[in-house]
């Protein structure tokens, strides 16, 4: 009976892209050459953070022959790229999975010298309503009352009304209201559309996933970080940025001398205080750091055995959702039996707060209330992340808070031509995703070869491994 439920409505959902839903409907200082550096020093650059901004500014480093290290806290690399093998025995992605723009993508593009394989995501996603499957007019409300929210929200945004993207929702959202809620803000944000700038929101690059890595984004990403030279373990505790000298970090394994730093941390850890600076960051920095902090977004693991659900691989199925306690459920992922179960925002990290057990219990309660009881009997192994509560993570991704759209420009800003910031955050449309950490690691670096002379004769826009700014972009349905 399912399969017959899931054959008809997968033709239905055929003409609703992901696109469709998704939210995306969603200073550069001029650096001065540093010049003589009076005494030796360990690197040229230290790079703070190995996840995928630290990878991509090692291997610009590396490829420009720069002496350089990456200095990473935790036993591994990738960062929020993470492909756990260990857990069900296949590939399980605890945070990036979705691959977005695959024929653009810069890590995308590099599986084939990493010899991994990127499938297609399938197109559209399934929508419940209590038991069954949302009918042809229900979808097109839903996707009517996405198109009205985005359209407010772009609207004001251009009229330049940095207000909370909440203030902006249309009446007319009626009994959708609350799935658009989930839908542009935990879900595409990994906060409640109350904490967004609606200015950062419709700015934000089209988040369709339309590629997944065979064996893993994280291992993907882990794979480009092999070979570059990384100290493991190795937490740095401050950065002393202003010395005629260069700058000077304090790390587990001793103090450690460069001509510049990339800083790569997530704002989550910034604000944190967990890393020290010397002198402290101007308050423009700090403001910009605060107005940038993660939300919440967790996954919750199952293996469901047997395909209870008689979906295909990779189907996301979101649910006409009462309140904000919903979710995203990702099926059958890579045709194995690991199902996710996303949670984001207030809910998303009230309920972490109550421990793994809680969550996978929400889960699976949530799924019985979608596809019935019977599911409950299918479930093997589970897991649930706390990204939120891990000290060298601290949160889902950056979304800025209302009023706070400027401040990813702000955190690009190098101080003193020794001290530049990337990661997620730095980007201004590609935020939250693995590709945009990717061009701000890239971008740092090239700005760091310039200023050390090394790409004098290249216009900053075409220099080699230059980061292509892609204009704002707001999606249009
Ligand atoms: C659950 C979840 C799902 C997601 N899904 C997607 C998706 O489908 N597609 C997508 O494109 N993106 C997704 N994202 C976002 C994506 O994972 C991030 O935008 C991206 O990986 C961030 O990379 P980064 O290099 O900026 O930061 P990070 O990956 O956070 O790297 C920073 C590194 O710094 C290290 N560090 C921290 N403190 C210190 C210290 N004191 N000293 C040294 N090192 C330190 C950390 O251990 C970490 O390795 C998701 C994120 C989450 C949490």
């Amino acid at each position: 009976m399912v399969r017959c439920v899931k054959h008809k409505h997968s033709e239905t959902m055929r003409g609703i892209s992901r696109r469709s839903l998704l939210t995306g409907a969603a200073s550069l200082v001029a650096a001065p050459a540093l010049g003589a550096i009076s005494r030796p020093t360990d690197v040229d650059v230290a790079i703070i953070g190995a996840g995928a901004a630290g990878i991509a500014a090692g291997r610009r480093l590396a490829a420009a022959g720069q002496r350089y290290v990456l200095i990473e806290a935790s036993p591994r690399v990738g960062g929020r790229c993470y492909t756990d093998m260990t857990t069900f025995g296949v590939p399980y992605d605890r945070a990036a999975r979705g691959i977005r723009g695959r024929e653009t993508n810069p890590v995308a593009k590099l599986a084939a010298e990493a010899k991994l394989d990127i499938d297609p995501a399938p197109r559209g996603q399934r929508v419940r309503i209590g038991r069954r499957n949302a009918r042809e007019g229900e979808l097109e409300d839903f996707l009517a009352a996405s198109v009205r929210a985005n359209r407010a929200i772009g609207d004001a945004a251009r009229s330049g009304r940095d207000i909370a993207a909440a203030q902006l929702l249309p009446r007319e959202l009626a009994d959708w209201r609350t799935s658009v809620e989930f839908l542009l803000g935990p879900y595409a944000t990994s906060k409640d559309l109350t904490e967004v700038s609606a200015v950062d929101l419709a700015r934000a690059a089209d988040r369709e996933p339309n590629g997944f890595c065979r064996q893993g984004y994280g291992a993907l990403v882990a794979k480009l970080g092999s070979g570059l030279r990384t100290q493991l373990d190795n937490p740095v505790t401050r950065v002393e940025w202003a010395g005629r000298d260069g700058v000077a970090l304090d790390t587990r394994q001793g103090r450690l001398a460069a001509r510049a730093v990339i800083v790569t941390v997530s704002t989550g850890v910034l604000a944190s205080d967990a890393i020290r600076f010397t002198p402290e960051l101007p308050k423009r920095h700090s403001d910009a750091i605060a107005r940038l902090k993660p939300g919440t977004y967790e996954r919750i693991a199952l293996e469901l055995n047997g395909n209870p659900f008689g979906l295909s691989r990779d189907d996301l199925v979101f649910e006409k959702s009462d309140g904000p306690r919903t979710g995203a459920l990702l099926a059958n992922i890579g045709r194995t039996p690991l199902c996710t179960i996303d949670v984001g925002g207030a809910f998303g990290r009230d309920l972490a707060a109550q421990g793994e057990a809680a969550m996978i219990a929400y889960a699976a309660d949530w799924l019985a209330g979608l596809y019935g009881g019977d599911i409950r009997k299918s479930v093997g192994r589970s897991h649930a992340t706390r990204w939120s509560s891990d000290p060298l993570i601290r949160g889902g991704w950056s979304s800025a808070s209302p009023g706070g759209a400027g401040s990813r420009a702000v955190l690009r800003e190098a101080l003193s031509a020794r001290l530049w910031f990337a990661g997620e955050a730095a980007h201004d449309t590609a935020w939250g995703s693995v590709e945009g950490a990717w061009e701000t690691g890239e971008r740092a670096a090239n700005e760091i070869l310039r200023s050390f002379g090394v790409l004098r004769d290249e216009p900053a826009a075409k220099a080699k491994g230059a980061v292509k700014r892609s204009a704002p972009k707001r999606q249009e349905f």
